[in-house]
């Protein structure tokens, strides 16, 4: 049996190791066109806040292609897949057969539209080699601008204020990681960022760049112009698939895939940043571009390539993140539609130092965002990942004793 993988991120390596171990024969060729070793990418923003050094990103061993047996072929970009020939286009003019594809080729930085993009010292982080990039220039640079509140643009600013930067990020919504919390809890942390001396500026854009080479300033959309020698873009992902041919594969934002990560295609896959399939809490198909999410799809794929029968309920949005002095923990879906279906009870807020918010789909919960006391984070996503009848008053779930045993009545 023939298995291409197209990346090498966790979703790729997940799947490959899940095929070494069902299927101790087969071959398997993995195309990446980043060379370093497998790497963890949430923790690049730990190298640019100077957390970790770059040598401790590698998730796997320099042995791993050799332990795994997996044919790497890196440093190449997959152009096209023939999916009637079953083969896979590099870009070094060479092609690879499959019987069974997987595309987890994950995610590219959300492009913006301005002018003067091309100017030097603008960036994304996404990979190993944006951030070594950024380091380069930092000791030359004094003013940051990031754009985007989202997870990214929050460990760029972190980063660059640990750096001794002077940062500003702007924000188009109305409160950092709009993706992630509700209003509530985006102003307790928009207040959080601000005391820690990040300026934060909200509803603003970028409309062009100024400079004479590198980047010297930003022209924004209430028509100031500001200062600044350095820019990072974080304004979200999209998943990587301008390869993929949309006649052969249904794609949406990401690619559809079922429980089985099987795309339309039989015998082609898909899993992590890229993929798009059913979310458990939403009950409609979602990018859930999270890690765990990229270990969990990988794991599955693998299994199924293999040929072994294994499905996957449907992906759930979720994260823990520590900011500053804030533990945030959010889990599915946390801005509801403005339905009857849906009911929403909270307690705490801005000034009372925690909040809790739990979203109900008629008695089952599906949604949760607490800041502080996140110690009962683990029953609420048993409880929206398994989508368990309540047989208590809802209310019992924010009491602050509240505990597993209360449930078994
Ligand atoms: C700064 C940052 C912070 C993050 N923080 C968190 C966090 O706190 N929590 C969390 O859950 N998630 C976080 N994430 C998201 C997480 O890193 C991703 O969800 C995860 O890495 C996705 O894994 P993947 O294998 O699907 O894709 P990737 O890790 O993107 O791997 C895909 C690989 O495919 C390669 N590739 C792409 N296109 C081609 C092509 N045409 N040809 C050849 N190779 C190609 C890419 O170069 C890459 O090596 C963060 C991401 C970033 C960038």
């Amino acid at each position: 049996m023939k298995y291409v993988i197209l990346g090498n991120g966790i979703a790729g390596v997940c799947a490959a190791e899940m095929i070494r171990q069902l299927d101790p024969e087969g071959r398997i060729t993995m195309v990446a066109d980043e060379t370093f070793r497998p790497y963890s990418r949430p923790m690049i923003s730990m190298v640019l806040a100077g957390q970790v050094t770059s040598d401790q990103l590698p998730i796997r061993s320099k042995s791993f292609y050799e332990n795994v047996r997996i044919a790497p072929v890196l440093g190449n970009r997959v152009s096209g897949i023939d999916v009637d020939q079953k083969s896979v286009m590099i870009d070094n003019g060479t092609s690879l057969p499959f019987d069974r594809l997987l595309i987890a080729t994950g995610a590219d930085p959300r492009p913006i539209k301005a002018e003067g993009l091309d100017l030097k010292n603008i960036f994304f982080m996404r990979t190993a080699a944006h951030i070594r990039n950024m380091l380069a220039v930092i000791p030359q640079t004094q003013k940051a601008l990031v754009l985007g509140g989202g997870l990214v643009g929050f460990k760029a600013a972190y980063g660059l204020l640990q750096r001794g930067l002077d940062v500003t990020m702007l924000i188009t919504s109305g409160y950092p990681l709009s993706m992630q919390v509700d209003n509530t809890a985006g102003e307790m942390i928009l207040d959080e960022l601000r005391d820690y001396g990040l300026k934060v500026r909200v509803g603003i854009s970028v409309e062009a760049f100024d400079g004479n080479g590198s980047v010297s300033g930003a022209h924004l959309s209430d028509g100031s112009l500001t200062s600044c020698d350095l820019v990072v873009v974080g304004k979200g992902v999209l998943p990587a698939l301008s390869f993929v041919p949309r006649d052969k594969i249904d794609i949406d934002l990401g690619i559809l895939v079922n429980e089985q990560m099987e795309t339309s295609s039989v015998g082609i896959f898909a899993a992590g940043d890229v993929a798009e399939l059913v979310d458990i809490s939403r009950k409609t198909r979602w990018v859930n571009a999270i890690w765990p999410e990229a270990v969990n799809q990988g794991r599955i794929a693998g299994t199924n390539m293999a040929g072994r029968r294994m499905s996957y309920p449907g992906s759930l949005s979720r994260n823990v993140l520590r900011i500053l002095n804030l533990d945030v923990m959010t889990i599915g879906q946390v801005n509801p539609p403005d339905t009857s279906e849906y009911d929403v009870i909270s307690t705490g807020g801005p000034g009372r130092g925690t909040y809790r918010k739990l979203v109900f789909r008629k008695n089952i919960l599906t949604g949760a965002v607490l800041i502080n006391d996140i110690e009962q984070g683990g029953i609420f996503m048993g409880l929206i990942q398994n989508e368990i009848p309540l047989n208590v008053p809802k209310e019992v779930l924010l009491q602050p004793s509240f505990n597993f045993k209360q449930l078994m009545v």
